[in-house]
């Protein structure tokens, strides 16, 4: 049984949610899950050799993480996604599991698409015929809806992004997930468990506010065995697109991302400044690197996507 599958808050000896003693040991007396254990599934989850013969023709899975909302994580993600599938020769898919708040299809231009059904699953979004985009997003019928959801139905969902659509032979699979550590992360780990997740990229804020919380995701990650490619941090100075002077915004009051990404000895991938071009390049669904190529930003951006590159160069998978 691995880690992801105790819960943290579970008792000594918990014997796992879904072994056959689940709910029923001595040790499940007066825990507050005894009786969705006792009455949960047991054994190993019948779809998971589903999901690995889909994952076997996915190169990269890379699980891009934040500990707070709002700090560019979803930004990143298409970014690196666009800049990825630059190369036509590389097959890029994007899987946005932030249920509750899906940005991914308006920052990739695709508000208002739908998924389509044939007979071999569903097709994913397309951006360009190399880069397909799977999202919540696309099926709600008013993009303000708002997603009410517990844990299981999130987590049948994320299932069937991963074992009912059709992504075809892909070179990345970058996951978007919510931030913090949730549901969402859980299943996916314990969903391409077998399979295997190449690393996680941290995105954060300079600020000790936000890092705080990006520790947090650095213990989980090193309690479920992720492998972490390193953190970004992201609107790190403000460089003014007119005189392209800079000045610090969130102030890195405890050395910022660098600092603590040495002190916890993960790698640092690099800092990218706050232009608000950025914002603007998502709320249109464009490509920042592409439209502001000789930006500072997108310099930033590529530089780190490099760095991305070559630690999976060196993990020897690239
Ligand atoms: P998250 O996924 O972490 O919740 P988003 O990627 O949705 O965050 O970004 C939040 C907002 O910040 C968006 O409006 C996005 O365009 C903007 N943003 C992200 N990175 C930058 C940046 N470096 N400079 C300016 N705006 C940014």
């Amino acid at each position: 049984m691995s880690a992801t599958d105790i819960p943290e808050n579970a008792p000594e000896h918990c014997p796992g949610p879904t072994t056959e003693q689940a709910g029923t040991a001595s040790a499940c007396q007066g825990c507050p899950n005894q009786n969705v254990c006792a009455t949960a599934p047991k054994g190993p989850d019948p779809d998971l050799p589903f999901i690995k013969e889909r994952m076997d023709s996915v190169k990269h899975k890379i699980l891009i993480l934040s500990g707070k909302g709002g700090v560019g994580k979803s930004t990143f993600t298409s970014q690196l996604g666009f800049a990825l599938a630059n190369d036509e020769n590389i097959q890029v898919g994007i899987m946005d599991v932030d249920v509750c708040g899906p940005s991914i299809p308006k920052i990739m231009g695709l508000e208002g698409e739908q998924i389509h059904q044939s007979l071999s699953g569903w097709s994913a979004v397309y951006v360009q015929d190399n880069l397909g985009v799977m999202s919540i997003g696309f099926m709600l019928s008013n993009p303000d809806d708002a997603i009410i959801w517990r844990g299981p139905k999130k987590n049948g969902l994320i299932k069937q992004f991963l074992k009912d659509v059709d992504w075809g032979d892909l070179d990345f699979m970058l996951v978007d997930t919510p931030p913090g550590t949730s549901d969402e992360h859980l299943s996916i780990i314990q969903y391409l468990k077998e399979s295997g997740i190449d690393g996680a990229v941290i995105i954060t804020t300079p600020q000790e506010v936000a890092l705080q919380d990006v520790r947090k995701e650095i213990d989980f990650c090193r309690k479920v065995k992720i492998p972490i490619i390193g953190v970004v941090e992201n609107m790190s100075g403000f460089v003014c697109p007119k005189c392209k002077g800079e000045s610090v915004i969130f102030s890195p009051t405890t050395g910022g991302a660098k600092k603590m990404a040495e002190d916890v000895k993960i790698p640092f991938l690099g800092s990218i400044p706050l232009d608000p071009r950025i914002g603007k390049a998502c709320d249109t669904g464009v490509s920042f690197l592409d439209e502001y190529s000789d930006s500072p930003a997108c310099k930033a951006y590529l530089d780190i996507i490099t760095e991305i590159k070559s630690s999976l160069t060196t993990q020897g998978n690239f």
